[in-house]
């Protein structure tokens, strides 16, 4: 299987191959970023999407049981008897009117694709089961990543799960919810925490891993975004392989974007669909390099040639401004974004538009999420709070069909969320007005009762 699957540098000008089990995932011609590649004349490209539509239902094979392995002909580089699942990918794609209204859509239109519903409660389950395949195929005994929590998480379970490798976590001190880190903790992972932040902790891991020759499952590890292009093949399943207008996602280091980006194109080449849809990135306002490069300066792909000077220009103002990411949405506080180049091909083949949010908009939206019965951590609802903006300006009709990618579950970074709801005055101001949260318009208070039964009856009366 291997000769029909490699890796390839991402700028065109280049293209460089690598061999499919080299694990230093940078180009050893030009030091850009690599894909994954098939030779498609040598493999089997199915006739349709709808050839996968029941292959969930063969519960007895976890591969076609598992959301993101069901859909491996469509990255096939791994045979059969190498894969690790643990169930990832059961997760829905659903409409979700009353949000919808909130964000200014008509009904029928926003649809929500819950990826919290994997077994560590990120989507990034989606790519690390790839990654992990990878690595174990690779005789890997050791996997690290940096991680601003649920990557981490999600390497932890794996590893756990392999019984064969250890996982090694990089995190920055203080920046790491309990959800999170709980998880890396209780699945047996050697949790380094760096005194730095996230972006402190990345280059530190790609360091040690290349010294001790450990695997490295950050996002630029290209398998991981194999294993998360299926989230997209699952929201076209949902949609009955009818493409959206617009695919909404969160933009921390871009992977998602990128291999969202990388899903319409391969599609799109091997005849599978017809039309890509538009993507809209979502940054928070306190973690916003994309936006600033695509949409302030103009940085393009520019057929595989970005302006290397602008982004230049704009990673030495931060660096010499010292100018450190901080947003609650602690899952994209991220200033240095290590698959920017291949997010600005997903947005040049997608018609892609970049937008910041603010937290309070971000908290806003979120709490109109849970309310409409789907819990997200942070990040996650800067897609809605986005969509509400990207309506009013126009950019997005009300008709159109949207679908938001909701990353991570509620659980994960309860912090925040009892924070907004709370009746706590000095609460709200230590977590929230710190960082420039002005009121919690959606804030759902607990009530204060005596512990009295006529004053119970009475209050339940009022509220409920
Ligand atoms: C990792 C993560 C993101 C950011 O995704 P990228 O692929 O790094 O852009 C967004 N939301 C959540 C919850 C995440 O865990
Ligand atoms: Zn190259």
């Amino acid at each position: 299987m291997s000769a029909s699957a490699f890796q390839r540098c991402i700028h065109p000008h280049c293209a460089a191959t690598v061999d499919l089990g080299d694990t230093s995932f940078q180009c050893p011609k030009c030091g850009g970023l690599l894909d994954v590649a098939y030779d498609w004349n040598r493999l089997p490209v199915p006739k349709s999407l709808k050839h996968f539509e029941s292959k969930w239902a063969n519960r007895n094979n976890p591969l076609d049981f598992s959301g993101v392995w069901r859909f491996r002909e469509l990255f096939p580089f791994a045979a059969d008897d190498q894969i690790l699942t643990i169930g990832e990918g059961q997760t829905l794609c659903q409409k979700a009117d009353a949000v919808g209204q909130f964000a200014g859509m008509k009904p029928g239109c926003l649809y929500l694709q819950y990826e919290g519903m994997n077994p560590s409660g990120s989507f990034k389950d989606n790519g690390m089961t790839a990654a992990f395949t990878h690595a174990l195929s690779v005789g890997a005994r050791r996997a690290a990543c940096a991680s601003t929590g649920n990557t981490s998480a999600s390497l932890a379970i794996y590893c756990a799960a392999s019984q064969q490798m250890r996982a090694v976590i990089f995190i920055g001190s203080g920046k790491i919810s309990y959800g999170k880190l709980s998880q890396a903790l209780e699945h047996g992972a050697l949790t380094l925490q760096i005194a730095g932040d996230f972006d402190d902790a990345l280059r530190r891991v790609q360091e040690v891993s290349k010294q001790l020759g450990i695997y490295l499952v950050n996002s630029i590890n290209p398998f991981r975004l194999e294993g998360q292009k299926s989230i997209m093949f699952r929201m076209l399943e949902a949609l009955n392989w009818e493409v959206p207008d617009w695919v909404v996602v969160p933009g921390g280091n871009l992977g998602n974007t990128s291999a969202f980006g990388n899903a319409f194109i391969q599609l799109l080449e091997l005849g599978l669909i017809t039309k890509a849809p538009r993507i809209a990135v979502i940054n928070a306002a306190g973690a916003d390099t994309f936006y600033q490069l695509y949409e302030k300066n103009g940085v393009r792909w520019n057929g595989g040639a970005p302006d290397g000077r602008k982004i230049g220009v704009y990673m030495k103002y931060l660096d010499d401004a010292d100018k450190r990411a901080d947003t609650l949405a602690s899952a994209i506080e991220i200033n240095r974004p290590v698959n920017l180049p291949k997010a600005l091909r997903a947005l040049d083949r997608c018609g892609g538009v970049v937008r910041e949010v603010t937290d309070g908009e971000m908290l806003d939206a979120k709490a109109k999420i849970g309310a409409g019965g789907l819990g997200c951590e942070p990040a996650s609802a800067t897609t809605v709070a986005a969509v509400l903006k990207l309506v009013r300006e126009g950019v997005i009709d009300p008709g159109e069909r949207v679908v938001c990618i909701l990353t991570a579950h509620l659980l994960k970074d309860p912090t925040a969320t009892v924070a907004y709801h709370s009746s706590d005055p000095k609460m709200f101001e230590e977590i929230l007005g710190k960082r420039g949260v002005r009121r919690a318009s959606y804030a759902n208070k607990a009530v204060q009762v005596p512990n009295q039964l006529d004053a119970i009856v009475q209050a339940i009366e009022v509220y409920a």
